[in-house]
């Protein structure tokens, strides 16, 4: 057991017996190294002492008592402000004088008389350590005697560690703490009023605080503890109050946001953001948009709705679906969700359209639920509804259309799904069916009963600028969407309701092309956003659809 400790030697004097063996002048010189005076004692002559001895003895910075030990000298070489009791006593006799060791020992222990007894350690009140020293710093190691070589060895491994600056390190580190010292003891002097406070440097580092002055005093100071226990080592020598400041601001924001992270359960919602348009977002899918931490979005979703994210706050991951690598992708998608909720993050899960019409939005809501995350689910526009709508179609109407069916023109592994049968006063809006459409459609004629002549309406991209919608009838449609292209997304709506509003007259087809939206600046600048030059110009599109081709 052992009490790690350092002399203040000043001015202090040190006996050394036993001025033979080589060890006695490292003594004297860690002597006067440590600022006190060595008094060497031995009573073999002057020439038998090592060359290193006799220079210092020459030069006056160790004193030579040529004489055999005796207890008396060690109450009447030392300062007389002592009573001539000398401070410490380092014994580095030969291994063969044990018992005049043992003796030495003995009476330093009974005149309360630090001694060190070289090889010894049973014999010792005190052992030194292997020590670096820099500047202010110093560095020791102790085995507590079972090896000097391995202190030795230990004590290079570990200064090799340490920043090369180290004693800089040592002086900036106890400057500041002196400077705070001094603010402190103004203050409690009262040389400072509460108002000034906020002009003085390292006062202004508190000063939201509401604290009393004792508070602050303790807070202060606490925070050096701080920054000297996590700024990195090496640049504690440069730090100055300014950068202290700095670093007190940062820490404290990054520590909040993460405590916030760290204290809340994450929180999923699974938004729909509509089938392209601004306009077509709730009010409720912007919130989201805007209080996310992570945004996973469909490939579908559209820019201008991208573009709402705040950039700074919040982390944006686009689904990486294309062809073959569907299910990967949206594996994908659920595990950089599931991580993000572990981590406390709000994670809104956007969607194109309505989450729960062809989205997959079940499987999604089954599968954070399972985790211990059961989502928000926001509802949105769906394609299927608002692409009537921008087509000028009522899906219901009175003695025409007294339902609505929305279906899949896409089965498993690509086959054709099951159909559904032919229903004169239905509208029935065909999803994910363009690509489909020259089986769909004989299909749908020979088996499911449909009329050859019913009216039908081909919407793509509704909603957004660039919207086209072709009128045809369905046994023209598939020969329209061939001669046209496609325009991805895009659905197909049949049913009486396509005529009620707009007839396309005696031609195989027409095509509409362009949308109409509110302009949105005023709302969304109320809101806070910052609408981009190019968003507006593109809601800004003038007129109604234009009537633009008509084939044969
Ligand atoms: N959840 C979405 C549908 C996802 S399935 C919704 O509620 O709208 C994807 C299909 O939706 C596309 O193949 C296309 O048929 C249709 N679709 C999506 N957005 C569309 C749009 N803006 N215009 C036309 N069809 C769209």
């Amino acid at each position: 057991m052992t009490l790690l400790a350092s002399f203040h030697c000043k001015d202090e004097r040190h006996v050394v017996i036993g001025a033979l063996a080589p060890v006695a002048s490292l003594r004297a010189k860690a002597i006067i190294a440590a600022g006190a005076f060595p008094i060497l004692i031995d009573n073999a002559p002057l020439d038998e002492l090592s060359k290193t001895l006799q220079g210092l003895i020459e030069e006056g910075k160790v004193e030579y008592h040529n004489e055999e030990y005796s207890k008396r000298l060690l109450t009447s070489l030392g300062r007389s402000e002592v009573d001539s009791v000398v401070d410490k006593v380092f014994v580095t006799l030969y291994q063969s004088e044990q018992e005049l060791k043992e003796q030495i020992s003995a009476d330093c222990k009974r005149l309360r008389i630090p001694v060190n007894v070289s090889d010894s350690p049973e014999l010792c009140s005190f052992t030194l350590l292997s020590t670096h020293s820099s500047g202010s710093f110093h560095f020791g190691v102790t085995t507590s005697g079972k090896g000097c070589k391995l202190a030795s060895r230990i004590k290079r491994e570990l200064v090799g560690a340490l920043p090369g600056n180290i004693d800089q390190i040592c002086d900036r580190v106890g400057e500041l703490r002196r400077q705070i010292q001094q603010e402190d003891a103004l203050e409690e002097v009262g040389g400072h009023d509460d108002d000034a406070i906020t002009t003085s440097n390292l006062n202004s580092l508190v000063k939201e605080f509401n604290m009393t002055k004792q508070q602050q005093i303790t807070q202060r100071s606490r925070w050096l503890s701080q920054i000297v226990e996590y700024y990195p080592l090496s640049r504690l020598a440069e730090i100055s109050i300014e950068d202290l400041k700095e670093q007190y601001r940062l820490d404290k924001e990054e520590g909040f946001k993460k405590k916030q992270k760290l204290q809340r359960k994450g929180t999923i919602s699974l938004v729909g953001s509509g089938p392209g348009s601004v306009s077509m977002l709730t009010l409720g899918a912007l919130q989201e948009i805007h209080s996310a931490d992570l945004i996973l979005a469909d490939k579908l979703v559209p820019q201008q709705v991208l573009d709402l994210i705040p950039k700074k706050s919040t982390r944006l991951f686009i689904a990486r679906k294309f062809p073959g690598n569907a299910e990967r992708a949206q594996q994908e998608l659920l595990e950089i969700g599931l991580e993000a909720l572990q981590n406390g993050e709000k994670v809104v899960r956007l969607k194109q359209g309505d989450p729960y019409i062809f989205g997959r939005g079940g499987e999604e809501f089954n599968f954070f639920t399972k985790h211990g995350y059961p989502p928000l689910v926001l509802p949105g526009i769906t394609s299927a509804l608002a692409a009537p709508v921008f087509s000028n179609i009522p899906a219901t109407h009175r003695e025409v259309a007294d339902q609505v069916l929305i279906c899949t023109g896409t089965g498993r592994r690509g086959a054709l799904p099951n159909l559904p049968d032919f229903v004169e006063s239905r509208t029935t809006v065909f999803l994910m069916a363009l690509h489909r459409i020259v089986d769909l459609i004989p299909h749908l004629i020979s088996e499911k009963n449909w009329r050859p002549n019913l009216p039908v309406a081909i919407v793509e991209r509704a909603s957004c600028p660039d919207q086209r919608v072709i009128r045809t009838t369905l046994e023209k449609a598939a020969t329209a969407v061939e001669a046209l292209g496609s325009r991805p997304p895009g659905l197909f709506i049949a049913g009486n309701a396509c005529n009620v509003l707009q007839e396309k007259g005696d031609e195989d087809w027409v095509v509409e092309e362009g949308h109409q939206e509110p302009k949105l600046e005023g709302i969304l600048q109320q809101l806070g956003h910052q609408v981009e030059q190019e968003r507006a110009q593109s809601a800004n599109l003038e007129a109604c659809p234009q009537v633009s081709v008509t084939a044969k």
